[in-house]
């Protein structure tokens, strides 16, 4: 009798870490990641912060792994199709590969603008390819104009602020990062890059870039015109689910998963990592897609376990963190859909611990410093997530 095949679609982090966790638990079958990378996976975090770096490769950010993991990678290989009914992937060379269980963990990609204007100097940051090309390009002269206040721009502009280039930031919000973070910290964290010389422009959106081969500036919606030889656009991603097109499946908004990660509709199959929109139980059972590092170990762990006989529920607290103003704020659940942000500890300007509460309930909280004093939260938020999903 042949062996049992996993197949996991996706060789980023979340899709390594499925891998890795299968092949070290006792999966007694083959493991194959498809991924359409030319390399193995490595660490993105990095990428807007510490190695944005015109020299950067993969192995500067290198990702840990058990040395007795021992799985297939298949690089530069691209899922084109699936026949969920007699599981069987189609792939970008033209042959197909059967699988038992498959695992999808091809991520996001950066969402795009339709901006008139030259293309070329309008940067993205996804890959280390993307973060040596945007770090080649400031090596340059000129001003940079950020598309996008969430965490990917409002990391970059305090970055690039640093390298001494002027930088601003361009957004529709009120404030930077107020959708995931809330408005007291949003504020907090802005007046910190507003003081390393980072410039916002906060309730604006940009119209259209000037410039012939390359941009010279940026139109916003109130006419202001702000030079600028670089551009990036860091507005949101769009999970990579084209591979799923053919199915019945609706992927408009992620692979949609249930309570143990498998997908709604599917047999066999889970999601994992960014791509997964799973059920929150802090959200009460609203369904998110998180793009969190921590979430794509997690449910890769979750979802080997699943593989191995586990019927246990994912019920996670999840967990962030963001590197920005001179500080490292970390925040767990969902500080963004709170209705109150209850300063437990410190002042907003400094380190500081806060509780997010949605109708007098613990959803979420930040810590900038504060690291024991997180500890009583995370039980209390694990606790209210357990109650929530029972
Ligand atoms: C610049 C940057 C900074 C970040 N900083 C932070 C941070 O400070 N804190 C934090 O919590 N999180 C951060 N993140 C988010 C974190 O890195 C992600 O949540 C994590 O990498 C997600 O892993 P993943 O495996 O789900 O997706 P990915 O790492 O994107 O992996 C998906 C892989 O699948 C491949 N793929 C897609 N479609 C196919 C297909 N059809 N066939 C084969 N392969 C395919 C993709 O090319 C990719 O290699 C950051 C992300 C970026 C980009």
């Amino acid at each position: 009798m042949s062996r049992a095949r996993t197949v996991v679609v996706g060789g980023g982090l979340a899709g390594m870490r499925t891998a890795e966790a299968l092949s070290t638990k006792g999966f007694d079958g083959e493991v194959v990641v498809l991924s359409d990378e030319s390399e193995r996976a490595y660490n993105r975090p990095p990428l807007s912060k510490s190695a944005l770096r015109a020299d950067v490769t993969s192995d500067d950010v290198p990702l840990r792994m058990r040395k007795t993991a021992d799985f297939e990678w298949r690089l530069e290989t691209r899922v084109v199709d699936v026949d969920l009914d007699s599981h069987v992937l189609r792939l970008s060379d033209d042959t197909t590969l059967d699988y038992d269980h498959l695992v999808a963990a091809s991520g996001v990609r950066p969402r795009r603008l339709d901006l008139a204007g030259p293309s070329t100097a309008r940067h993205v940051v996804r890959t280390v390819a993307d973060a040596r090309a945007l770090a080649q390009a400031l090596s340059g002269t000129g001003d940079v104009v950020i598309l996008g206040a969430g965490f990917l721009g409002t990391e970059l502009a305090w970055t690039i602020a640093r390298f001494g280039r002027v930088v601003t930031v361009v957004a529709p919000e009120a404030e930077p990062l107020v959708g995931a973070i809330g408005a007291p910290a949003a504020a907090a964290l802005r007046r910190r890059s507003e003081s390393a010389g980072v410039m916002f422009r906060n309730g604006r959106t940009a119209t259209h870039v000037v410039g012939e081969s390359a941009p010279r500036a940026v139109v916003l919606d109130n006419g202001e015109v702000l030079a600028a030889s670089v551009v990036i656009e860091a507005v949101g991603s769009a999970p990579n689910v084209d591979w799923l097109r053919s199915t019945a499946l609706d992927v408009t908004a992620g692979i949609e998963v249930d309570d143990r990660l498998g997908v709604v509709g599917a047999s066999n199959f889970w999601a994992v990592g960014d791509v997964a929109s799973a059920p929150q139980a802090l959200l009460h059972g609203r369904r998110r897609r998180l793009e969190h590092w921590t979430h794509a170990g997690e449910s890769a762990r979750h979802v080997a376990a699943a593989i191995l006989g586990s019927t246990e529920p994912f019920v996670s607290v999840p967990g962030f963190w963001t590197e920005q103003g001179g500080i490292r704020l970390d925040g767990y659940g969902f500080p963004g859909a709170a209705d109150d942000h209850v300063l437990v500890a410190g002042d907003w300007d400094e380190d500081f611990l806060a509780r997010s509460e949605f109708e007098g309930k613990l959803i979420g909280f930040l810590a900038a410093g504060f690291v024991k004093e997180s500890a009583p939260l995370i039980k209390e938020l694990s606790a209210n997530a357990a109650a929530a999903h029972a």
